[in-house]
């Protein structure tokens, strides 16, 4: 056992879930594959801290996968969420929540005209991917290798290394029909873009791309990269969709946008609009928009979509995220990339920090990572030792090297102190590693 510390109780609650859900978990970066060891399984939080069924606390750098800006268990999003609760769970009827919830996002992100509620950032990219096909009247989709999009049939698919290639299915129970209209390019790669449209004439709906890519690892676009996504989409008839589900809200008032400025025809949101509820959105131009039933004919819809307790929750973490939060996310994070950069130098660990906004991550790695086939080229080997010496020092990071590091407003000193103190032997650990 490679792990010097034990979650007797983790480990217990791990074994009877792995009896009756498949893996043990519910979505499977949750089970530690990746980094091996025991998960822990999280019975509170508070800030920026979890605790564990053993007792334990940790510093968080997950944050839900990024939903969890102001921390967990904010009094304002709880009040909002009791509130809420007490009012009645669910109606299946329009109400003010929802008018609320899309009224925000309208104000805060410009090409949004309209927007849809959904209950989960896949729903939101399928649902924006069926729009695009509809209002084309085309089938194939570009994405980017390395790119997430939810767990979309479509978009499940992967390109062989470096070439424009039509999708082969990346998972069985996706079929060749379901992936083959899918054209998956390299990211960072306009003329591989330009190149299909030339393959394609006429044929392609839309381009989905992570606004700033956090699924590989924090791979910001290179400059000019979705801009000239944008100009080849409106040159060639195509939608330009804008997955912001990771960066919306989350990297500024407006997320990616708010940094870049690119239009797009389309955008997909989830994580922090929902406050740490299922609530996910898509939306855009409202002449695309209004091809959407009722409005229109391309069907979508959804039981709980728009479900009163997540609008409230998601309301409620918007509201307060002004810029006082986004400056204080922004400090924290650039903190942190620089510690961690510091002690991995100092134990000579060939590394990358790379950071979008106020996401970043650590590749091992010398060389700039701009693509996926880069970023599978560092040494995950050592991220492994670095994650569970974290992870032993109270630290709980990322489960796996091809992920984004999310922090929150409640990072306090206290927090910073806990990971600078943590680092060092992390690092050490890191350099020690072998594959
Ligand atoms: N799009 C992006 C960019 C994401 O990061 C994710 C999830 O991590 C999704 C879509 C899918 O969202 P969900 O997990 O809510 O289905």
């Amino acid at each position: 056992m490679p792990y010097a510390y034990e979650a007797p109780v983790s480990q217990t609650l791990f074994d009877r879930a792995a009896a009756v859900t498949p893996g043990g978990v519910n979505s499977p970066v949750r089970a530690f594959r990746a980094v091996g060891g025991t998960p822990r399984f999280m019975v509170s939080g508070s800030g920026p801290y979890l605790t564990d069924a053993d007792g334990r606390d940790y510093v968080d750098l997950v944050c839900s996968w990024g939903p969890m800006i102001l921390g967990h268990a904010h009094p304002a999003v709880i009040d909002a969420v009791q509130a809420a609760v007490a009012r009645g769970t669910s109606f299946g009827t329009p109400g003010q929540g929802e008018v609320e919830l899309a009224e925000e996002i309208v104000a805060r992100v410009a090409p949004v005209e309209q927007v849809r509620l959904v209950s989960s950032g896949t729903e939101a990219t399928m649902s924006a991917i069926r729009l695009a096909r509809g209002f084309t009247g085309r089938a194939k989709v570009i994405k980017f290798a390395g790119c997430y999009h939810g767990h979309v049939d479509a978009l499940l698919a992967a390109a062989g290394s470096g070439v424009a290639t039509f999708g082969l299915p990346d998972t069985p129970g996706v079929t060749g029909a379901q992936a083959g209209e899918t054209i998956v390019l390299p990211y960072n790669d306009l003329d591989a873009v330009r190149a299909a449209f030339a393959a394609h004439p006429g044929e392609i709906a839309c381009v989905i791309t992570e606004a700033s890519p956090g699924n590989m690892g924090v791979v910001p676009p290179l400059p000019g990269f979705n801009q000239g996504l944008a100009d080849l989409c409106r040159n060639n008839g195509a939608l330009y969709i804008s997955d912001e589900v990771m960066t919306g809200f989350r990297v500024s008032k407006a997320g990616w946008y708010g940094i870049d400025g690119v239009t797009p025809d389309l955008m997909t949101f989830g994580k922090v609009m929902g406050g740490g509820f299922p609530a996910a959105a898509f939306g855009g131009r409202a002449d695309v928009m209004a091809h959407l039933a009722p409005a229109g004919p391309v069907y979508q819809a959804g039981t709980l979509s728009g479900n009163p307790v997540a609008t409230a929750a998601g309301l409620a973490q918007l509201r307060l995220l002004d810029d006082a939060v986004y400056q204080r996310v922004d400090a924290v994070a650039g903190q942190l990339a620089e510690l961690v950069g510091e002690a991995l130098n100092k134990a000579g660990v060939p590394h990358r920090v790379q950071t979008a906004g106020n996401m970043f991550s650590v590749f091992f790695t010398e060389r700039p990572v701009t693509n996926y086939d880069e970023a599978r080229a560092q040494e995950a080997f050592r991220f492994t030792a670095f994650f569970h010496s974290m992870l032993a020092q109270g630290v709980y990071l990322p489960p796996s090297a091809f992920e984004s590091w999310f922090v929150s407003a409640s990072h306090d000193d206290a927090a910073i102190e806990r990971i600078a103190a943590a680092l060092p032997a992390a690092a050490t650990a890191a350099a020690e590693a072998t594959q």
